[in-house]
């Protein structure tokens, strides 16, 4: 792509651009002033569609009218509630409906993976995961392993990035997982970094910690709705994600879960409950569990219907939108966003994000060395809404759902502008 940095030009791609009517779905946050901010934080928590509004009010109404008879009465149902999301959720993710289920939140629903997945026996007892994965994959990992009564010390493997570099290579991860031979027990990434925004190849992954006879799982939190996933091709055996980021649900919405369909009626130890009892005869409660074939199997508890709402709304406006869309737009808007950072030339600035469109989704980790938190603040203060990760990485997100072009043209200048300020200052 040949970019320019005219403001004219930012404008001219927002008028190209085949998707900008989405952007007047999202209710996008305003500055004091009343101008819309430059929110690209979706990578953290995404937008709320003015859909969703309307959505949970049904939920609400249907309660109100119905009691407990909303369960079969209710416009949507609760009974079957979730079944509702499966199709829209199964297609961002790229799997088979019978692979994909929403329940529980992302942290909860890796330790139920892990209960499956994770099984050491003998000496193959040991995990692989990133060394700066999120923390919260690194407690679940390591709290999994002392229940075993093992080490993590011993039995959790960090990739580390080659000195001087951030982003892992393919090969180094491909060697480590070799290395390991039948010592490893799982394979678990964040399919897209949180921190570096670095996509990893999950179908080759997956092949090579088969080739060992390992499971591989992934935490595709920041992959999810950003990356269009290929979740039953790539043959991993599970995965994971949440969807207050790309999948705007709300804070703190349900997570997603895939297994993948060839252990959908093996008999793997399970932490089970009567939410994954086969559906005909759940609530006669007295037989022993047999559960739904499929990934459904995972559910314990009847789920919370109004979080399932806001979901719901969230995977219609990504069914209109389609997640190929959404990627060739990706693709470009993050492009420029790098081509007018990288222009913007300061020394002590360099994107740490993959450069290879291939290697990422939509966010960019812009590293500012000898800044302190200042320089986030003071674009903050000017409207921007990114975030900030110790000790000196600024994220940013252009999501191709709601962000426009001009958006990326206002972070740049601002950016330029408080740099500029900061080394003369
Ligand atoms: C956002 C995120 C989480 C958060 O977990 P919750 O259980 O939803 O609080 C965990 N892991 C990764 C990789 C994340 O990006």
């Amino acid at each position: 792509m040949n970019y320019s940095s005219d403001l004219e030009y930012a404008k001219q791609l927002d008028q190209e651009d085949p998707l900008r009517s989405f952007r007047e779905k999202f209710h996008i946050p305003k500055q004091a002033n009343g101008d819309s901010c430059i929110y690209l934080c979706g990578n953290s928590l995404g937008l709320q569609p003015k859909q969703t509004k309307e959505a949970l009010e049904q939920e609400l109404t249907d309660w109100k009218n119905y009691g407990v008879e909303g369960h079969f009465h209710a416009k949507n149902p609760w009974m079957p509630y979730h079944e509702f999301l499966t199709e829209a959720m199964a297609k961002v993710v790229g799997a088979k409906p019978s692979e994909v289920v929403v329940m529980n939140t992302l942290t909860v629903n890796l330790h139920l993976m892990m209960v499956s997945f994770y099984r050491p026996q003998g000496k193959r007892n040991k995990i692989v995961i990133e060394a700066d994965a999120f923390p919260s994959d690194k407690y679940a990992v390591e709290s999994q392993i002392r229940f075993h009564g093992l080490d993590p010390a011993e039995c959790m493997v960090e990739l580390k990035a080659r000195a001087g570099e951030v982003c892992l290579q393919e090969e180094d991860i491909q060697a480590q997982i070799e290395a390991l031979g039948d010592e490893l027990a799982l394979v678990l990434l964040g399919n897209t970094n949180y921190y570096t925004g670095q996509y990893y190849d999950m179908k080759k992954i997956s092949a090579w910690g088969h080739a060992q006879g390992a499971l591989v799982g992934f935490d595709c939190a920041h992959g999810a709705g950003n990356y269009p996933l290929e979740l039953h091709d790539s043959a991993c055996d599970f995965a994971v994600w949440c969807t207050y980021k790309y999948l705007n649900a709300g804070p703190g919405s349900l997570g997603g879960v895939f297994v993948h369909e060839r252990h959908a009626t093996a008999t793997l130890p399970r932490f089970e409950g009567w939410w994954g009892h086969k559906k005909e005869t759940r609530f006669k409660m007295r037989d022993a569990f047999e559960p739904i074939p499929g990934v459904e199997a995972w559910q314990l508890s009847n789920p919370p219907i109004l979080s399932m709402a806001a979901i719901w709304s969230s995977l219609k406006i990504f069914e209109e939108a389609g997640m190929q869309r959404l990627r060739e737009k990706a693709i470009k808007l993050t492009g420029y966003l790098e081509f007018l950072v990288n222009k913007i030339g300061d020394a002590h600035m360099q994107i740490i994000t993959p450069k290879n469109p291939e290697h990422r989704g939509c966010q960019l980790s812009i590293q500012v060395k000898n800044a302190d938190k200042t320089l986030y603040e003071n674009i903050s203060a000017r409207g921007v809404i990114a975030d900030w990760r110790e000790p000196d990485v600024i994220r940013v997100a252009p999501v191709p759902l709601y962000n426009s072009f001009q958006d990326a043209h206002s972070f740049a200048r601002i950016l330029e502008e408080e740099i500029k300020r900061m080394s003369h200052g």
